[in-house]
C-alpha cells in the first residue's frame, strides 16, 4: 500500500500490542511491534532504521527503558516519539518529555484517544503524509482523517470512515462481511449487525462513487464472498 506511515511500537505487554496493532493498522499505519529494548535498538540502528515515521515506546521494558531508546533515536533523527507510561510514573514522564518526546499516553488508555493523539503528533510535525489515492479522484489522508473527491471534501460519518479504513488496510482484496463487521464494531464500540453493514457499505459507496453508469466502481460486491476496494 502506498505511503503508509510506519510506526515502531516497542511494548512487552502482548495484550496491549495485539489491540494497538489492530487499531493502528485500521488507521492506515504499517506497524512493526517489538517486545524488548534489544530488538528495538537493533531495528533503530539497522541500515533502514531511520525509516520510521513515529516511535511509540513503552518506558518499562524487560531489558531496559524506553527512555534510552528515545535517546538513541534522537541521536539519529528527529522522528516523533510518543511514550506509553504507567499512570503513576510521573518522574519518567517528565524525563521523557525532557528528552524531546512529542507526547506521552498513560496506561490504561482508550484506543480512540491514543489514535487521535498520534494523528495530532504527526499533524504537528507536518510529515508522514498518510495520503492514499483511489480511483475516481478519491484521496484519503489517514493522518488528518480527511477524504476528498476531485479536491472536494467527502463528508463521512465515523462509521463510514472506519469502514473505508478497513478496506484501505487490504486494498484490492475481498473482505468478508465478518471481517468488515469485526473491524468497524471493535474499533468504534458501536454495535453493527449484518443488515446495517449492508446499509453502511451502500452509503459509503454512494458518497465515493459518481453514480454514473460508466464511472469506475470503487467498492465492488463479490457475490457470496464480500466486498473489495478497487485500487
Ligand atoms: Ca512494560
Amino acid at each position: 500500500m502506498p505511503n503508509r506511515p510506519r510506526i515502531l511500537l516497542v511494548e512487552d505487554d502482548a495484550a496491549i500490542v495485539q489491540g494497538l496493532r489492530y487499531a493502528l493498522e485500521q488507521d492506515g499505519f504499517a506497524v512493526t511491534a517489538l517486545g524488548t529494548a534489544a530488538q528495538a535498538r537493533a531495528a533503530l540502528t539497522a541500515p533502514d532504521g531511520a525509516g520510521f515515521d513515529l516511535l511509540l515506546l513503552d518506558i518499562g521494558l524487560p531489558d531496559g527503558s524506553g527512555l534510552a531508546l528515545c535517546r538513541l533515536a534522537r541521536q539519529q533523527s528527529d522522528v516523533p516519539v510518543v511514550f506509553l507510561t504507567a499512570c503513576d510514573d510521573e518522574a519518567n514522564t517528565v524525563l521523557g518529555l525532557d528528552l524531546g518526546a512529542d507526547d506521552y499516553i498513560a496506561k490504561p488508555f482508550r484506543l480512540r484517544e491514543l489514535q487521535s493523539r498520534l494523528r495530532a503528533v504527526l499533524r504537528r510535525r507536518g510529515g508522514a503524509g498518510g495520503a492514499v489515492t483511489l480511483p475516481g479522484g478519491i484521496r484519503v489522508d489517514t493522518t488528518r482523517a480527511e477524504v476528498t473527491k476531485n479536491g472536494a471534501t467527502v463528508y463521512l460519518s465515523a462509521l463510514e470512515y472506519r469502514l473505508l479504513l478497513a478496506f484501505l488496510a487490504h486494498p484490492g482484496q475481498v473482505l468478508s462481511r465478518g471481517q468488515l463487521l469485526g473491524a468497524i464494531w471493535d474499533a468504534g464500540g458501536d454495535y453493527v449487525n449484518d443488515n446495517t453493514l449492508t446499509v453502511y457499505v451502500k452509503r459509503l459507496r454512494a458518497k465515493l462513487e459518481d453514480g454514473k453508469s460508466d464511472a469506475p466502481p470503487i467498492i465492488t460486491t463479490v457475490r457470496g464472498l464480500g466486498y473489495r476496494l478497487e485500487v
